[in-house]
This record gives C-alpha cells, structure tokens and sequence, in this order.
C-alpha cells in the first residue's frame, strides 16, 4: 500500500511539474496579432510555439517515464533504492547455469528483485522476492563453542 502511495504521490509531482511548466508557456509567450479582426489559434500556426510545445510534451512523458522507471528499483517495503546488483546466469552456459539475469537486493533485507536480461516473450516485469529477514544468519550468533 505504502509503495504504491509513493507512487502516486511522484506522479502528483511529476504532473504539477508538467501543468506548471504549460501554464508558464502559455503565461510568457507574447500573444498572437491579429489577422483580419480574426486570431489564429497559436498552435499549429506558430512555429515557435508549436516547437515549445513538442518540447513540453517530451519533458513530461520523460517525468513519467522517469517516475515508474525509479519506481520499479525501489524495495517494496522500505520505498529504498535497491542496490549491490549482481549478475546471475550465463550467457554462453544458459541451460547450465541459468538465464542471466541481474539481481539488486533492499540494503536492510526485506527482499531481492530479479531483472531478467533476456526478454524471450515481450517484456518481463522484475520479479521481486519478499524475505523475512535476509541478514538474520550474519547477524545471530554462531553455534556455542564446545569446551574439551
Ligand atoms: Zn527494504
């Protein structure tokens, strides 16, 4: 639930950016002159504008596109960045070892995320592996030392 209520939230961000950034073009564009007692509706009849336009589509599908992309590396419980990616797998010895794949674990053990890097039927999303407590066996002590 926490996860994806950051998610939203950075798509509320990401949209305000974007509405902020139209409403400042339209606001600082110098209006349009008049043609005949008419006005010719600035996009598509200005080129400038029409290119800032272009622009400003681009910059806010790339808020998009960069919100779900940090989205999908972030641990599923703590929201951190999932970090220490490790290559599974072999390309050349693929029925041996595996496909390859990389995996990027959450720095406070709450789970791992495996990034296939072979895309044989379309796009795979990440597949994320909840764990309990992944450094509980570093952190326990050891068995008790038998004395002699
Ligand atoms: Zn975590």
């Amino acid at each position: 639930m926490r996860y994806w209520l950051f998610f939203v939230g950075k798509l509320a961000v990401a949209t305000a950016i974007s509405l902020g950034l139209l409403q400042a073009l339209h606001l600082l564009w110098p209006a349009p002159q008049d043609f005949m007692r008419a006005y010719q509706p600035v996009f598509g009849h200005d080129l400038g504008f029409t290119l800032a336009m272009g622009a400003w589509f681009l910059v806010s599908w790339g808020l998009l596109y960069l919100a779900i992309w940090d989205q999908r590396y972030r641990c599923r419980v703590c929201l951190r960045r999932m970090r220490m990616p490790v290559q599974t797998g072999s390309w050349s010895r693929m029925l041996q070892l595996g496909q390859p794949q990389i995996e990027y674990i959450c720095p406070y053990g709450h789970g791992k995320l495996h990034v296939a890097e072979i895309q044989f039927a379309g796009k795979q999303t990440p597949e994320w592996a909840a764990y309990r407590d992944m450094w509980e066996e570093l952190t326990t002590a050891g068995p008790p030392e038998q004395e002699c």
